[in-house]
């Protein structure tokens, strides 16, 4: 593999471009967009990346430069084709398609979902893995099989790290509500009944939530956040778990930016070590939604000739990652 992408997140809150290449991340410029009060609007966050996109693509070719990487370098530019809030994926769109106009180079349309797996194969040891992937809008269970990476599992309703900051804000916690609730969490141990909802291989967690924030009625705020937690990850870490067993699979990879919290860390760690089986997490800056990893998924399908033309370079706001066909890996 060889060759230069710049590529561009920009699915929902956070606007960032890398410039990457078969060595290493070369640079990478992120600008965040964080909503007053509530959640993420899409309109509020499409507006926060039409603005910042000139100076973050700017900046990141600047830092890219320091470092001996031109513009002229550059083999193609990769953008978050979705899944994603669509005002969002078409502003960040129409930043790409004028980069590869300019600096006439092909795009690659990159599936958001299969760039948190395919950076964390990247940048830890995991080599053919089962991945949890929980962020804010999605939680997957995924593991590659025969051309295509499958989802074994996922949610009905709303992803985790929705269903935490919907009942944090509930409960008057600030937006994002995960890492908020991982804190107060930390301060019981009094475990309150709420509904544990696995379908076969299927989480739904939008009437957890509610669940919780009923709860809120008659407990205190950190009992309800330690079993909210509680529930929660013990569905995922079931799900998880099934996964392995039914592929075979010797390694987890958690992605996404719920895999920020510790005490799912735990959980995961003591399945795996049961089942032996490794267990996989990369450096936090490769969790959470970033430009490297859409640089990265756009130098494998570059290098595998798996290129848009601009006419076909429309978004996808449900774009399944078992839509995809692989065509970067062996
Ligand atoms: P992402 O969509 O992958 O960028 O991840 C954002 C989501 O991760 C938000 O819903 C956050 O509330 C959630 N999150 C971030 N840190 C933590 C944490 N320590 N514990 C639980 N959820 C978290
Ligand atoms: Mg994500």
């Amino acid at each position: 593999m060889k060759g230069t992408v710049l590529g561009i997140e920009g699915t929902a809150w956070n606007l960032s471009a890398a410039i990457v290449n078969e060595n290493d991340v070369v640079a990478e410029v992120t600008d965040t967009y964080s909503p007053a009060t509530g959640g993420i609007h899409p309109r509020e966050a499409a507006q926060h990346h039409a603005k910042y996109a000139s100076t973050v693509i700017r900046k990141v070719l600047e830092e890219a430069k320091e470092k001996g990487v031109t513009s002229s370098d550059i083999d193609a530019i990769a953008f978050s084709q979705g899944p994603g809030l669509g005002a969002c994926l078409r502003t960040v769109a129409t930043a790409a398609r004028m980069l590869a106009i300019k600096f006439n180079v092909p795009l690659v349309g990159v599936n958001h979902c299969l760039a948190h797996i395919e950076v964390g194969r990247w940048k830890t040891p995991a080599r053919d893995p089962v991945t949890l992937y929980v962020s804010g809008a999605n939680s997957q269970v995924l593991a590659y099989r025969m051309g295509r990476y499958r989802v074994f599992g996922e949610t009905l309703d709303i992803g985790l790290g929705n269903a935490f900051d919907k009942f944090a804000r509930n409960a008057g916690l600030s937006h994002p509500g995960g890492p908020k609730i991982e804190q107060l969490a930390k301060m019981s141990t009094n475990y309150i009944p709420l509904p544990y909802v696995v379908k076969g291989m299927d989480l739904s967690f939008s009437g957890l939530s509610t669940a919780a924030t009923e709860a809120l009625k008659c407990n205190s705020l950190e009992d309800v956040c330690y079993s909210l937690q509680e529930t929660a990850f013990a569905m995922i870490v079931e799900v998880t778990e099934r996964a392995i067993a039914h592929t075979g699979k010797r390694e987890v990879l958690l992605a996404g930016g719920v895999g920020a919290n510790m005490r799912l860390r735990e959980m995961l760690d003591i399945m795996c070590t049961d089942r032996g089986v490794s267990f996989h997490v990369p450096e936090k800056r490769f969790m959470g939604d970033n430009g490297a990893m859409i640089a990265y998924l756009g130098l494998l399908m570059y290098n595998a000739g798996d290129i848009l033309t601009i006419e076909n370079s429309h978004v996808n706001p449900n774009f399944r990652p078992d839509d995809v066909d692989v065509t970067w890996l062996e």
